[in-house]
């Protein structure tokens, strides 16, 4: 039980929160929000009076996420909960224990029933990401019940949201919430990698790529490979270690481009078939004419709302219609995208029609998508947020 305020639905609009799909819109509300305070705790009911789910208060086109569908207390028991069962799926799934990997995803936003909040776990630090005020105010129960869950396994809790939330906390400043760690050397699949969760991006490591990066290193042995968008080299370490013969490795950001050498270095002192460039992709493309047997294009999101969606689609076009002119023929592209508004369909379509352009016999391989530790709630199909295609290029 609890007595937070209520907000109640228009006639009709409670269908999709009986269907558990937490996002309540601003439309579907009787009242204007505005009289409930940002991030506040409440519980929303249809048009009768029945109780749907209980949430937080956001002043923006999604005016409550709900955390709950059953009436309850969101205290110190609600995120010992929400973290021990996220946890536990992680560890039925052999993550939390794994000799070869010791970072994941601990926590998915509305992937594992908590809207707006993002944990991963790095070799016992974890990077918390609040993505919105009412998670944010939450933080510390947050930490107290990963302390409580983890126990001797946490070494340190990082929070990491002022980029996430868009100003929408004004005083929030990165920073630890609890114990005290530098960068961390992380394993990936046996693969070494150094994570900068202070400065680095997102929560300082694309996890979500990890399987995407295994099938990588299974086609490299003997191959050239170009990894764009590369930052601190995920893709490349797995090619060069699994015997690529070159590896090209371009990203416009110099200290991503520092750390990708270094972490090239740790995993092979030796080699000297690889490359970072520090550079914007667009521009190198226009420098070389050689072709690759792989061409990796793996770009931050492009529309990261739903106006933006049609520049985006452009943007991804070109880049593919471009990145295909580099691959060998029997080569391989791997190319995705991460921006959550662009749909698995709807990007096939766009990369369909960069193939057109390129009037180049084309085969699918692989659909690629996020790994298990990024669930998809399967009431919020908006979960799904990364999506990649494996093109054989003849
Ligand atoms: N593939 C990476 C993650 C890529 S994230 C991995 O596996 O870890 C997207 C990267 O694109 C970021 O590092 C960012 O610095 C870089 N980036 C953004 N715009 C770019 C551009 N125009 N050219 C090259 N890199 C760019």
């Amino acid at each position: 039980m609890n007595d937070y305020p209520s907000l109640k639905l228009n006639s009709g609009k409670e269908k999709s929160l009986q269907r558990f799909h937490p996002w309540v819109f601003s439309g579907a509300l009787a009242k204007d929000i505005k009289h409930s305070p940002e991030g506040s705790l409440v519980n929303v009911e249809d048009n009768k009076g029945n109780y749907l789910g209980t949430g937080y208060v956001q002043h923006g086109s999604i005016a409550v996420r709900i955390l709950s569908f059953v009436k309850t207390e969101i205290n110190q028991d609600f995120w010992n909960n929400a973290v021990q069962s996220s946890w536990d799926m992680r560890q039925r799934l052999g993550f939390t224990d794994n000799t070869l990997t010791n970072c994941f995803r601990l926590m998915h936003g509305e992937g594992d029933y908590i809207p707006g909040l993002v944990i991963d776990y790095y070799a016992g630090t974890c990077v918390i990401q609040c993505h919105t005020s009412g998670i944010y105010a939450h933080r510390d129960l947050i930490t107290q019940a990963l302390i409580n869950v983890l126990g001797k396994q946490l070494k340190a809790v990082f929070d990491k949201s002022f980029e996430t939330l868009h100003g929408a906390v004004p005083e929030a400043a990165n920073g630890f919430l609890y114990g005290q760690q530098e960068d961390k050397m992380v394993l990936e699949n046996g693969h070494q990698f150094k994570v900068d969760f202070t400065t680095g991006q997102k929560t300082g490591f694309f996890i979500d790529q990890r399987d995407n990066r295994q099938l990588v290193g299974q086609y490299s042995k003997g191959k050239t490979v170009l990894n764009t968008f590369a930052y601190t080299g995920g893709f490349s370490v797995y090619a060069l270690m699994h015997q690529a013969l070159q590896v090209d490795s371009v990203d416009v950001s110099k200290s991503a481009i520092e750390l990708l050498n270094e972490n090239m270095a740790t995993n092979s002192p030796n080699a000297t078939n690889h490359q970072g460039i520090a550079a914007d992709t667009f521009n190198y493309f226009k420098t070389f004419e050689t072709q690759y047997d792989i061409v990796i294009l793996d770009p931050p999101a492009f529309a990261k709302n739903r106006g933006a969606k049609h520049n985006a689609l452009m943007g991804y076009k070109r880049l593919n219609m471009e990145g295909l002119k580099y691959v060998k023929k029997g080569g391989l592209l791997f190319t995705f995208s991460c921006s959550q508004v662009v749909d698995s369909f709807t990007f096939n379509q766009t990369i369909l029609s960069a193939a057109i352009e390129s009037k180049r016999s084309i085969k699918i391989l692989h659909r690629l998508t996020q790994p298990a530790d990024h669930p998809v709630n399967i009431y919020h199909p908006e979960s799904e947020y990364l999506k990649g295609l494996v093109l054989m290029v003849e």
